[in-house]
């Protein structure tokens, strides 16, 4: 091995304990759980335990005038996910995600690259409604984040689609705009991102609807690589 072979294998190594330490970090673990002769070993939760940590939540003023908390939907084992901006009228009275309009759109995307909504998980970065759609804010993204990142590692998906600007700005930790960010593969926590454009910015503008194809276009031969 030569010198720069090893320096990436070592800058690599120290990435990845970087990743686990914020990992056991978002799941609440300030100590690594280390004994002689037992390594440390964290589980993730199930999907049903983190639903019912949630439980009737409480921790942003989303609570207040949400009808359902909508927590997400699909295959618990999906090697593709979608993650959604936040609910809106239909899915807050439904209690399921993307199933108004933009669901529908959404569904047909999805059978444009010959996938069924079945197949994959479907979620949103805030599980409650905000007042007349309104974007989320910062201190609902921040309270609600940490469900999402659990959700993210129970299902432990190959791939993830952003969809619009919250997505992929929160995932991303960026503020780069969609304009900008979408068609690309990225990385979170090791799993494929690519952001796209949200499927209600496609209804009032149709005329993109070509890009979004292509990226998912390019999602459906990730998945069979
Ligand atoms: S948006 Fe998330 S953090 Fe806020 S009340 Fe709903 S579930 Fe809780």
């Amino acid at each position: 091995m030569t010198v720069r072979q090893y320096d990436r294998l070592v800058q690599e190594v120290i990435s990845n304990v970087q990743s686990y330490l914020e990992y056991l970090k978002e799941m609440g673990i300030s100590a690594l759980p280390i004994s002689e002769g037992n390594p440390a070993r964290v589980s993730s939760p199930t999907l049903e335990e983190i639903r019912s940590e949630l439980g009737n939540c409480q921790r942003c003023k989303l609570h207040r005038t949400r009808h359902t908390l909508v927590f997400g939907e699909g295959n618990k084992k999906a090697k593709f996910m979608i993650i959604g901006e936040g609910p809106g009228y239909e899915e807050d009275v439904q209690g399921k995600p993307f199933v108004g309009k933009a669901g529908q759109l959404l569904t047909n995307i999805l059978q444009s690259i010959h996938l069924q909504r079945e197949a994959v998980y479907i979620t949103n970065i805030i599980k409650c409604r905000p007042p007349q759609n309104r974007n989320p804010e910062p201190d609902e993204i921040r309270s609600c984040y940490p469900f999402l990142f659990k959700q993210i590692h129970a299902i432990q998906p190959r791939i993830i689609c952003a969809l619009g600007t919250f997505a992929a700005q929160t995932l991303l930790k960026t503020d780069i705009k969609i304009t900008s960010l979408r068609g690309k593969f990225y990385e979170f926590e090791g799993i494929k991102v690519v952001p796209t454009y949200h499927p209600a910015y496609l209804l009032r503008n149709p005329e993109r609807k070509r890009e979004v194809w292509e990226d998912m276009k390019q999602i459906a031969k990730y998945l069979v690589s």
